[in-house]
């Protein structure tokens, strides 16, 4: 072992970057805790302007040969690298839950193997990627996709492989190379996808991995002229930032943020499943960007409803995310607590009452929270909390439950619980929302667009619409005439 490695339950991760296919450190280091129980990961290597160019320098560098690559051994190396991910579910699987606090069940059973699939679904996407032709007075179009150059990828805390692979993967299928930054407060799997992907033949410098600040190493990524384009999950004041710093380049932009979103349960619904519905929005500790935060329960059944959201979350179990009967773990970092808990204590102050929860549970959990007697126009109802706190408003009119739903600056995703399936169209053609859910929640297809409008995103990924954001579209035109063999 050298001083460049870190074990974490058993399993060896480099803490270094990863550049033009060697490990790099920097000087300084930041130290990685675990969310579990406070203890240190790993002290990893903290980058800084320098790593960024070396990184993108070598994302350049590697560009004309993978773009060059055939799509069907690109294909290939993706499913390689598939196979690599799942070769290793186990270890990625204890590595994601020690670093970010998650379920170690989840990252068993849906999160990794989401992740391989992540590879697997655009490797076969590329190849059944056409070119589109017509002809106009006798002249063909062809439309093509060419690869665009090096990517920037920048991602949260919350899923990070999940996240970061489903910009790899289809970056790198397009024939793109990609300088792939995680955050900072769970950068370790982002470090073995690095090792997969060198064991699966991926060439040097088409994967890189750098790690640090977002105010450290952040811009000179973002603001780098051999950037191509610039896909970032994460918050809204990050995505201005960046947005800002890749205006220097017009570097196109692909934005995933955050929201606010709502679950409409209307009184024809099935009240269980509402329920269900809504007790599900405590995974991952409220750590979701799509969380429906904000419960909208139809007057009449307002009671009822909120009867059996105490009586089922009350049974909810938080505690170490590594042991299999646990429903809710830590969140992720103490000043994620604190800020969770000024939005609750504010909220209070402000004449909310906390009808579950409330409250810290020691210093790595918050208690799933439910506020009722809140404003539309307060901070609880219009600011994202990122954590498990929910509120809870009626509404009387259809006509009211749509105004409420909408009126926040956010539009990432929407849930309706409801029996009547004319209402349910009439509702969703209404809501301004990139995904939404009737009758279920979380159910995501990778052929489905994903992102959200106003403050919640820019653009959409999955899909074919990744290929669109990843590639360079070019029309051919060509004329019937002037052909030596005419
Ligand atoms: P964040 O914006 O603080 O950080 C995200 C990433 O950006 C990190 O890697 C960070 O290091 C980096 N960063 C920070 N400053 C930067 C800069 N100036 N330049 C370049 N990079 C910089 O977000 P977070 O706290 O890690 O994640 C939580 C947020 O992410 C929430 O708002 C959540 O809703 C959102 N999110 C959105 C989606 C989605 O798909 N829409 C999914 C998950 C999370």
């Amino acid at each position: 072992m050298t001083d460049h490695l870190t074990t974490v339950a058993g399993v060896a991760v480099d803490t270094r970057h990863w550049i033009g296919g060697r490990r790099v450190a920097s000087t300084d280091t930041f130290t990685d805790v675990s969310p579990i129980d406070g203890s240190t990961l790993g002290e990893i290597s903290r980058g800084t302007g320098t790593e960024a160019a070396q990184a993108v320098a070598a994302a350049k560098a590697a560009f004309p040969a993978w773009a060059a690559t055939s799509r069907a051994e690109r294909a290939r190396i993706l499913h390689a690298i598939a196979d690599g991910v799942e070769k290793r579910l186990e270890d990625l699987a204890v590595v994601e839950t020690h670093d970010n606090g998650a379920l170690l069940r989840s990252h068993r059973r849906g999160v990794m193997p989401r992740v391989a699939h992540n590879f697997r679904f655009f490797a076969d996407r590329l190849l059944t990627l056409d070119h589109e032709d017509f002809e106009t007075r006798g002249h063909t179009n062809r439309v093509g996709w060419d690869p665009a150059g090096p990517c920037v990828l920048i991602t949260p805390w919350n899923a990070p492989l999940m996240l970061a692979t489903w910009k790899v993967a289809p970056a790198l299928a397009a024939g793109n190379t990609v300088v792939l930054k995680p955050a900072e407060w769970s950068p370790l799997t982002a470090s073995l996808l690095a090792d997969i992907a060198a064991a699966a033949g991926l060439p040097a410098g088409v994967l890189n991995v750098v790690q640090g600040y977002g105010a450290e190493i952040g811009d000179a990524l973002t603001s780098h002229p051999d950037v191509r384009r610039i896909s970032f999950t994460g918050s809204v004041p990050t995505a201005k930032r960046i947005a800002a710093s890749a205006a220097a380049n017009l570097t196109p932009l692909s934005l995933e943020l955050g929201g606010k979103s709502p679950l409409l349960v209307f009184a024809d619904a099935d009240l269980d499943l509402a329920v269900d519905l809504a007790v599900e929005q405590y995974d991952n500790a409220g750590q979701v960007c799509l969380a429906a935060t904000r419960l909208l329960v139809e007057e009449p059944i307002a009671e009822e409803f909120t009867r059996r959201f105490v009586e089922k979350a009350s049974g909810l179990r938080q505690g170490d995310p590594r042991d299999e009967a646990t429903d809710i773990g830590p969140t992720i970092h103490p000043r994620q607590l604190e800020k969770i808990d000024g939005f609750v204590r504010r909220a209070i102050a402000a004449g909310a009452r906390a009808v579950v929860g409330g409250h810290r549970e020691g210093d790595r959990y918050y208690a799933p929270t439910l506020l009722t007697e809140v404003a539309q126009d307060s901070e609880i109802v219009q600011e994202e909390v990122f954590g498990p706190v929910l509120t809870l408003q009626t509404f009387t009119t259809e006509e009211e439950a749509v105004r409420l739903a909408d009126d926040t600056r956010f539009g990432l995703a929407a849930t309706l619980a409801t029996g009547d399936r004319e209402r349910a169209e009439r509702v969703t053609a209404r809501l301004v929302a990139g995904t939404v859910w009737v009758n279920c929640f979380f159910v995501r297809d990778l052929r489905a667009p994903f992102g959200g409008s106003r403050h919640s995103g820019v653009g959409r990924e999955g899909g074919t619409w990744s290929f669109d954001f990843y590639c360079d579209l070019k029309n051919t035109v060509t004329a019937p005439k002037g052909w030596k063999d005419h």
